[in-house]
């Protein structure tokens, strides 16, 4: 039922803007405001804060029907995800009741900020400060590639505030869009996900209280990954979306367009080539179905699941959308149709919440 539904909704109100936020790089308001006044902006967000409660399939389900019609407008309900689960995780009551209710209503959306210029796969290795004053603390620095930078209202942001500890030095924080000393730099100009904007934050001199760190001093660094374990789930989903969106067009086409005298889907080598599609996806379907089911119970092997899950549906997201070209022929290769952008979005999935070479890490380190 909530498939349905939200087919239903991104068909008739996110679709018909995708190729336009796509052409002009411009955020997908339509999206936001269709997925607010459904309540489907930020689903995870527990019952208790005003949040519909969704569990981790639920949300995947939600994230991978806007996938298929608009890979930027999936970020919405991904990104406020990954933004606000540090606060969920590990934040006080205080702080959830203060920006989850407020999430959850549609007044603002969450970022997260955790790679710099310097540090990305290792992520670690980050500079931005947070030097304790009194009851407050101060924050200096630079963080890179954040999505929704500028449209979001919350920023989570993990800052050293012991360079003595590396990764045990590093606290999270929620830093507000209207601190004094935050800005935004100019939007990424991106290969995909067009309509996503991507921009740096700056930090200059920001002075919070010292209520907004996330848990305890030292544990930032911990609550972001442990973030990532749940959220790369989500970008599994948006991935699935994205093949299932170029795969159900590509169907479509090959049915219609007739070479030597017959629709070209009359032609086994055009079969066999659909055959592998939908084999590959389903097979990705599962296994981040199987992630959510363990995001949910937090089982032990979540970690593996989470990269694995990502990993894999984001390859097979690649194929299927080069595939999908393919089956086109150079129309696939036009922005007439669908399947150049998709191909085009699906690449990000393969990079960010860490490249596929960090997932094989992950995976490596933690082995079922
Ligand atoms: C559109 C977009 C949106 C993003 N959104 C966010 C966001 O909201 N918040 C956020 O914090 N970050 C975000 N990111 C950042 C993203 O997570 C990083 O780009 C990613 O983690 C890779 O870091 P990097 O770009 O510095 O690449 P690098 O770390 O420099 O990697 C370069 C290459 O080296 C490989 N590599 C690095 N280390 C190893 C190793 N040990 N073994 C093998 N290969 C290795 C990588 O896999 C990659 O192929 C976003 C990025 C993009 C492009």
């Amino acid at each position: 039922m909530l498939r349905e539904t939200v087919r239903a909704l991104a068909e008739a109100k996110i679709a018909p803007h995708a190729a336009a936020v796509d052409e002009e790089a411009r955020f997908p308001q339509e999206a936001l405001d269709a997925l607010t006044a459904a309540d489907l902006h930020a689903v995870h967000v527990p019952e208790e804060y005003g949040g519909a409660g969704a569990d981790a399939l639920a949300t995947v389900i939600v994230i991978e029907e806007v996938a298929r019609v608009c890979a930027s407008s999936s970020l919405i309900p991904a990104v406020n995800k990954l933004g606000s689960l540090p606060v969920i995780l590990s934040g006080s009551e205080d702080l959830k009741k203060k920006y989850l209710g407020p999430l959850a209503k549609g007044d603002g959306m969450f970022s997260y900020c955790l790679s710099e210029p310097d540090a990305g796969s290792d992520a670690a290795g980050m500079k931005t400060r947070a030097v304790r004053d009194g009851d407050f603390w101060v924050l200096n620095g630079v963080k890179r590639w954040i999505t929704n930078a500028g449209v979001s209202e919350y920023y989570t942001v993990m800052a050293v505030t012991d360079p003595t500890k590396r990764s045990k030095g590093i606290s999270a924080f929620v830093v507000e869009k209207s601190d004094e000393g935050v800005s935004f730099g100019a939007p990424e100009k991106k290969l995909g996900i067009k309509g996503s904007p991507t921009r740096e934050v700056y930090f200059d001199n920001v002075r919070i209280p010292a209520d907004r760190m996330i848990g305890e001093e030292g544990t930032g660094f911990a609550t972001a990954m442990k973030t990532l374990d749940h959220t790369r789930i989500t970008i599994a989903a948006q991935a699935l979306g994205i093949a299932q969106g170029a795969l159900d067009y590509a169907k479509g086409y090959v049915q219609e367009r007739k070479q030597f005298g017959k629709p070209i889907a009359d032609f086994q080598g055009i079969q066999f080539m659909l055959a592998d599609m939908a084999m590959k996806l389903e097979a990705a379907r599962q296994l981040t179905y199987s992630a959510a089911a363990k995001s949910e119970r937090l089982d032990g092997d979540l970690t593996f699941f989470g990269a694995a899950a990502k990993c894999f549906a984001s390859d097979v997201a690649m194929e299927i959308t080069t595939d999908a070209v393919q089956l086109l022929g150079g129309y696939g290769y036009t922005r007439d149709y669908p399947v150049e952008r998709m191909m085009r979005d699906a690449k990000i999935t393969q990079i960010y919440e860490g490249t596929n070479q960090v997932q094989r890490i992950v995976m490596a380190r933690n082995l079922p």
